[in-house]
């Protein structure tokens, strides 16, 4: 039985979703509709092969792209900027190889970083910039000495079990008026609803599938009190097309076309609805 962690009611099994070694089954509350896979411990998927893009279900080792990477991240921090200036204390949760983190001590902010994974924690420790800035604590036991101004979960949230408990630290760790980032995908978004178990967001490593509204009434019941939606991302498509220029080269032009016609989809909204789900939450405590 899968249990809804912020009702505490029953769910409904929802799709299952084919394509992995094992198929995933998704449930989906009555009440909130917060969607969630069945699985009760998650360790064992943050290994080295994930990290370094060899797993079957993994991320992309962003170390050999920093470059390119460091467009996408130094255009989300001149979002930030508006909001909270530098040399503000930043934490960036689920943090990986530390490139966030880098780019915002080159920023100007007092940048933190952790991750659940003693691989890329001790990574981090063999880059001068970073080193002693990164550390390896899931976000519950966390206990830094000092508050942050901004907390950023950059396709983090849909990984971590425990939402509530989760989103109640998060406040904790946040300095009157700070500011949580949150990106994940929008449930509510017309892709997701037309693909249903076919949308690309359902994999192995995500537990939970959130909706702007679920996020948004979740985010009230810890406490944050303001927010500020990015539908798509929270910063231009420019940047997105300098990033992918490192790895996909300019004769399939026909994908930088695809993104730029995604990334101008993604800005049809009305009130709660949104065409595709791609989505960035600034609450503010
Ligand atoms: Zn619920």
């Amino acid at each position: 039985m899968v249990i809804c962690p912020f009702c505490k009611i029953k769910t409904n099994f929802l799709y299952r979703v084919d394509g992995f070694k094992k198929p995933l089954e998704i449930y989906q509350c009555p009440s909130c509709k917060l969607q969630m896979q069945d699985i009760t411990n998650p360790d064992g998927f943050y290994t080295k092969d994930y990290f370094e893009g060899t797993a079957e279900y993994s991320y992309f080792d962003e170390r050999k792209y920093f470059r390119y990477c460091e467009f996408v991240w130094k255009a989300r921090l001149k979002t930030i900027k508006k909001f909270k200036p530098p040399p503000a204390r930043f934490l960036d949760v689920g943090c990986s190889f530390g490139g966030f983190v880098k780019t915002a001590l080159k920023e100007g902010y007092d940048a933190e970083g952790i991750d659940i994974s003693p691989y890329v924690v001790e990574e981090c420790q063999k880059d001068e910039e970073i080193k002693n800035r990164i550390f390896c604590s899931d976000l519950l036991h966390y206990t830094p000495n000092k508050k942050y101004d901004i907390i950023t979960m950059i396709e983090v949230i849909e990984h971590l079990p425990e939402p509530n408990r989760i989103l109640k630290k998060l406040y904790d760790l946040l300095n009157p008026s700070g500011l949580l980032i949150i990106q994940t995908a929008n449930f509510d978004g017309l892709q997701a609803k037309m693909q249903k178990n076919h949308y690309h967001y359902y994999l192995p490593g995500h537990l939970f599938y959130y909706s702007k509204k679920n996020l948004t009434a979740f985010l009230k019941q810890a406490g944050f009190k303001e927010f500020i939606y990015f539908h798509g991302v929270d910063f231009g498509l420019l940047p997105k097309w300098k990033k992918m220029s490192g790895f996909i080269p300019p004769i399939y032009f026909y994908r930088y076309l695809r993104v730029g016609f995604y990334h101008l989809l993604s800005k049809i909204t009305w009130g709660d609805f949104a065409l595709t789900s791609s989505f960035v939450l600034y609450a503010f405590k």
